[in-house]
């Protein structure tokens, strides 16, 4: 097998053996990047340098024997988490040239796991986006299918680890980025409880929802991703101070006997839901059944009102959040004006690219005097009943399995001329996050087309053990993880 191929687990077991040192897999990820990435485009920023430094410095802790699950592995990180002396962009224009001064609390601790940071990842601009052609520096291709979306806006997380540009990388998720992009690209990835991870350090979108969350190849590696990042942080004070259970711990291959399933019966006749991928999923619900899990049926009554009540709360939140971006402390300026409104015009309107635009304007309008009762109460009222009626349905079910996308990735330019379709395209992922529970989307299967297709699980509130449990046991019955797009 290939350096550049292996999974972390993998690639752990070849490192203390002294059977392959950090150097030669960092170099390995390295070359894989410079032959694959003109065609991929899921790299903003490659950081060879500090890269090949850190490796070295893992090789000799290996050597010393102190050692972590991943010392010496190279990660990708999403370009939205600010990593100290490396650019972080967001895919934007206005921070195109923004070199954080301190490292995000995911960062702190991936390095003092010994990880390796391989570069920063293509995303849609400040995480806007479904597909990633919101970048303003270039699109992401799937690896399956050069032509086609990789799904966003972690679709560079997506599509490197796809790609084996690296064996696991960082997203974010505030209305299912890293879920959709992980189904589109055929990887694991998980939207940890809200209040699981710091988000200190994430440059925010949507405050209440965001959560940052692991793309890997396989279930393990994103246990071993959880357990490297979750955790109280008392710069973030919606980091939940609760103990982190070893997720490692969840992986027993012993069957799903007394697990019980919900299946949303309001999922079902979806709308838009693309037949192969209704076939996918149900097959692979029966495959669960098959390992001993009793399904139920389940009601989550206000599943309509969750794209509208989303669409009003995130942009709400970033109309706020990217206020910060006027030219004056960080970023890009308009230096072509004296005045200092026309400077501060001017310099969003170079700087936002056009979603970021239409979403700080349709927040903006939503928070306005006489419309807040109108707008963002009411959503915020909706978001209450979509958390109860995931508290009720919890009452009879462990975890709840559906689709993550309505249907496969689709071509590059299809939808981009259509922000509303695009929109609804969300339709499975948004609860999860207004309603704080954790999600994670799972290979399970291929569209007549060979794109990959994914499987939702969700889980209650930090049972994030269940959802991996369920996981494991499906990924081990199943080889779709095995399978690599050709590139
Ligand atoms: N597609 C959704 C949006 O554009 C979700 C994005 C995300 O999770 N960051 O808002």
């Amino acid at each position: 097998m290939k350096l550049h191929e292996l999974t972390i687990h993998e690639a752990r077991k070849l490192l203390d053996k002294k059977e392959i040192t950090s150097k030669e897999l960092t170099q390995g990820i390295f070359d894989r990047i410079n032959d694959v990435e003109e065609k991929v485009g899921a790299f903003i920023t490659v950081s060879q340098e500090l890269a090949m430094e850190q490796a070295e410095k893992a090789d000799k802790e290996i050597v010393a024997g102190n050692v972590t699950a991943l010392t010496g592995i190279p990660l990708g990180i999403k370009d939205l988490i600010c990593t100290k002396g490396i650019r972080t962009t967001c895919a934007s224009k206005i921070l195109e040239a923004f070199v954080p001064q301190y490292d995000a609390t995911v960062m702190k601790k991936l390095n003092a796991a010994g990880a390796i940071t391989a570069g920063k990842l293509n995303m849609d601009e400040f995480a806007m986006g479904s597909s990633n052609e919101n970048s303003s520096f270039k699109p992401v291709h799937n690896p399956w299918n050069l032509d086609y979306i990789p799904g966003g806006s972690s679709g560079g997380s997506a599509a490197s680890v796809a790609a084996d540009m690296c064996p696991a990388s960082l997203g974010s998720d505030t209305g299912g980025s890293i879920r959709q992009p992980a189904s589109h690209c055929g990887v694991v990835g998980i939207k940890p409880t809200y209040g699981r991870v710091s988000r200190y350090g994430l440059v925010a979108f949507a405050s209440s929802l965001d959560q940052i969350g692991p793309l890997t190849k396989d279930v393990t590696d994103s246990a071993i991703m959880m357990n490297a990042i979750s955790g109280h942080d008392a710069k973030d004070s919606t980091s939940v101070p609760r103990d982190v259970p070893d997720y490692t711990k969840a992986l027993e291959n012993a069957g799903l006997k007394g697990i019980k399933i919900g299946i949303p019966k309001e999922y079902k006749s979806k709308e838009g839901l693309d037949p192969a991928v209704s076939e996918t999923v149900g097959n692979a619900v029966k495959t669960i059944e098959n390992l001993g899990a009793e399904t139920v049926e389940i009601s989550l009554p206000h599943t309509d009102y969750a794209v509208a009540a989303y669409y009003v709360i995130a942009p709400a939140e970033a109309s706020s959040n990217l206020a910060r971006f006027d030219g004056v402390k960080y970023g890009f300026r308009d230096k072509t004006q004296s005045d200092l409104l026309k400077m501060y015009k001017n310099t969003r309107s170079k700087g936002f690219g056009p979603e970021v635009q239409r979403r700080i304007i349709l927040g903006t309008y939503a928070l306005s005097a006489g419309y807040y009762d109108a707008y963002y109460r009411k959503a915020s009222q909706v978001r209450s009943l979509i958390m109860s009626d995931f508290r009720n349905a919890f009452e009879s079910c462990d975890v709840i399995l559906s689709p993550v996308a309505p249907t496969p990735a689709f071509k590059i330019g299809e939808k981009s001329d259509d922000p509303l379709t695009m929109y609804l395209s969300d339709i499975f992922t948004l609860s999860a996050n207004l309603a704080g529970i954790p999600g994670m989307s799972l290979p399970c299967g291929f569209s007549p087309d060979g794109l990959p297709i994914g499987l939702q699980i969700m889980g209650n509130h930090f049972d994030e053990g269940t959802m991996l449990k369920v996981a494991y046991n499906f990924e081990q019955a199943t080889d779709f993880h095995m399978k690599r797009a050709t590139l």
